[in-house]
């Protein structure tokens, strides 16, 4: 079982912002911007480039805008996903991070960090 597996399940903590029949968020344990939110499927994928099906790629992104933005009130974001370990991906159940919040001229230095990983 994959750790996110095992929030999705409750038997890890964690702080849930949005869940549906398919997707949760829940806020990232280390967060590396003012809100750092994970948008999780349920499905299990280890990594985004395992997910062949467009539709279900296209519902992944679109639920992360609306989690953005409908309950993470964020005008501005970034969405980003590492996908393998060479670029930085540490748990291999596929996710996207939604990070913001920063105040004006903050996100940049925070993208160099999200780069380095973090
Ligand atoms: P990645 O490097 O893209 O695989 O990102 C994995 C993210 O999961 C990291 O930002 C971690 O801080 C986060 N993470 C790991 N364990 C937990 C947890 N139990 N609850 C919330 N976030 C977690």
């Amino acid at each position: 079982m994959t750790i996110f597996e095992k929030i999705i399940a409750r038997e890890l903590p964690s702080t849930i912002v949005f869940e549906d029949a398919d997707f949760i968020a829940f806020k990232d344990i280390n967060p590396r911007a003012p809100v750092h939110v994970l948008c999780v499927p349920k499905k299990l994928s280890s990594r985004l480039d395992e997910i062949t099906n467009p539709l279900e790629l296209g519902a992944l992104m679109a639920t992360a805008i609306r989690v953005a933005r409908d309950h993470l009130d964020l005008a501005d974001y970034r969405l980003a996903v590492n996908v393998g370990a060479g670029a930085g991906q540490i748990v291999f159940h596929t996710h996207v991070h939604i990070l913001g919040g920063w105040l004006d001229g903050d996100a940049d230095s925070q993208h160099a960090d999200m780069a380095a990983h973090g």
